[in-house]
């Protein structure tokens, strides 16, 4: 006997608006005279001539009044639930183990049904309920095992942040335990409360090993921390916002030290500025000092002295640290000498500059200096005739180690020469001073 209409969609017609329309009132009172109305009643009542033509439309209409309740959708009565003897509002069925609760959103009536009944609603309402029985039951696992194991949902949720947080970078073979053993927990916990087959007894043993290795890092950090070279959080904290994993990697590699290798690749502050503090002791030895330091052009000033000469001359602190920062680790560094650093470097400042110029005009054979644009980094000798148009930046680095080694140079007439930008006849070079004197008037 096939059921057009069965109990349980009797139930949720009567409790619907849609069946209550004045088109519907056959059926509504058939309805209320049976349970149910099969294929047959449909041949042998007047009544129910059309119920066929319609039925499965209103059936979709009526369950679609019907929403997932906001309050608790979903409800799990626990092991006793035959005890509470619960039945569904819909077909009766008892006792429930899980309710549903389901609400109209036409008339406000609200229902409380079994795992069965729920699917007779639309597809939202049974794919919400089966959401909701989910995350229901995922809390349930969330709370069973934080019973078992105190801090755990803490400890996945904010265990990544752990190594940011501690005061030194680890050695490599720390890092990875630690990284190695939070995945390995924070995998079983989730596959516990996600309902995949895991049991509470895993996540313990392992994290059991992670209290191991947190009790191995702290005493790293104990031993370690003051020692010399060892690289902190504020240089973790850089290499992370500055996107260097791979100097990251070779410092865990250095057992969590700064290097050689890797001092010249990290442009934290304070680091920089330390650094060039320990350097001065070197510098000092060798008559050179440490003035200033631009942390944003990362430009170190220094200050060269020999034979009551002195030059100021700027280098980039990267190459002063890649050239001969071994000395700060106790390296061998052969050519920390002198020389080898002030050729690194750029004469800086006017004062410098001029006392350079002037020895180089003094001791030159052939040129004699003539004009001085300094602004322009230009100066102009004249010899045999000729005015020589000079860039005097290069000139002056190319004389710098001679003017301060006061040593007898013939040399300085070839460095004049290979600074030159061009050669002036007299009138090209009476109409330069013209155009000079000229664009010096229009910057005033
Ligand atoms: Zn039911």
């Amino acid at each position: 006997m096939t059921k057009i209409i069965t109990e349980k969609q009797r139930e949720l017609l009567f409790r619907s608006e849609g069946a209550k329309s004045d088109r519907y009132k056959n059926l509504f009172l058939f309805l209320k005279r049976n349970n149910s109305i099969t294929m047959e009643d449909v041949e042998v009542y007047k009544e129910l001539s059309d119920v066929l033509s319609y039925i499965d439309n209103l059936l979709i209409a009526c369950q679609r009044e019907w929403n997932i309740s906001e309050d608790k959708p979903f409800n799990d009565l626990g092991i006793n639930y035959k005890i509470l003897g619960r039945s569904c509002d819909l077909c009766g069925n008892k006792p429930l183990r899980y309710e549903h609760r389901i609400v109209n959103i036409m008339n406000g009536n609200k229902l409380v049904i079994g795992s069965e009944c729920a699917k007779e609603f639309g597809d939202e309402v049974v794919g919400t309920l089966e959401w909701a029985k989910k995350e229901s039951e995922k809390a349930a696992r969330r709370q069973d095992v934080e019973t078992t194991i105190p801090g755990i949902r803490k400890f996945v949720d904010s265990s990544k942040d752990f190594i940011r947080n501690l005061p030194i970078i680890l050695p490599t073979h720390l890092n990875e335990k630690w990284e190695n053993q939070r995945n390995i927990v924070s995998r079983y916990y989730n596959e516990f409360v996600e309902l995949k087959k895991r049991d509470i007894k895993d996540i313990k043993r392992e994290w059991i090993k992670v209290n191991f290795i947190k009790s191995e890092i702290d005493e790293h950090i104990k031993e370690n921390m003051h020692k010399q070279h060892i690289a902190n959080r504020d240089i973790l904290l850089w290499l992370i916002n500055n996107r260097k994993a791979e100097v990251l990697d070779m410092i865990r590699n250095d057992g969590g030290f700064l290097s050689w290798g890797t001092l010249h690749r990290i442009y934290e502050e304070n680091l920089m500025e330390e650094t060039l503090k320990n350097l001065n002791d070197h510098l000092l030895k060798l008559g050179i000092k440490y003035k200033s330091f631009n942390s944003k052009t990362r430009s170190v000033t220094l200050k060269f002295n020999r034979k009551k000469r002195t030059i100021t001359a700027s280098v980039p602190y990267d190459t002063l640290i890649l050239h001969f920062g071994g000395v700060l680790f106790n390296e061998e560094v052969n050519d920390f000498d002198f020389y080898n650093i002030l050729n690194e470097t750029k004469v800086e400042g006017r004062e410098s500059i001029s006392k350079i110029l002037s020895f180089v005009s003094n001791n030159s054979l052939k040129y004699i200096l003539t004009d001085k644009y300094l602004e322009d980094d230009e100066v102009i000798f004249f010899s045999e005739n000729n005015y020589y148009l000079i860039k005097v930046n290069t000139l002056v680095n190319s004389c710098k180690s001679i003017y301060i080694s006061r040593a007898k140079n013939n040399d300085i007439d070839n460095y004049i020469n290979y600074s030159k930008k061009r050669i002036m006849s007299r009138t090209q070079y009476s109409i330069y001073k013209d155009i000079k004197k000229e664009t010096k008037k229009l910057k005033y």
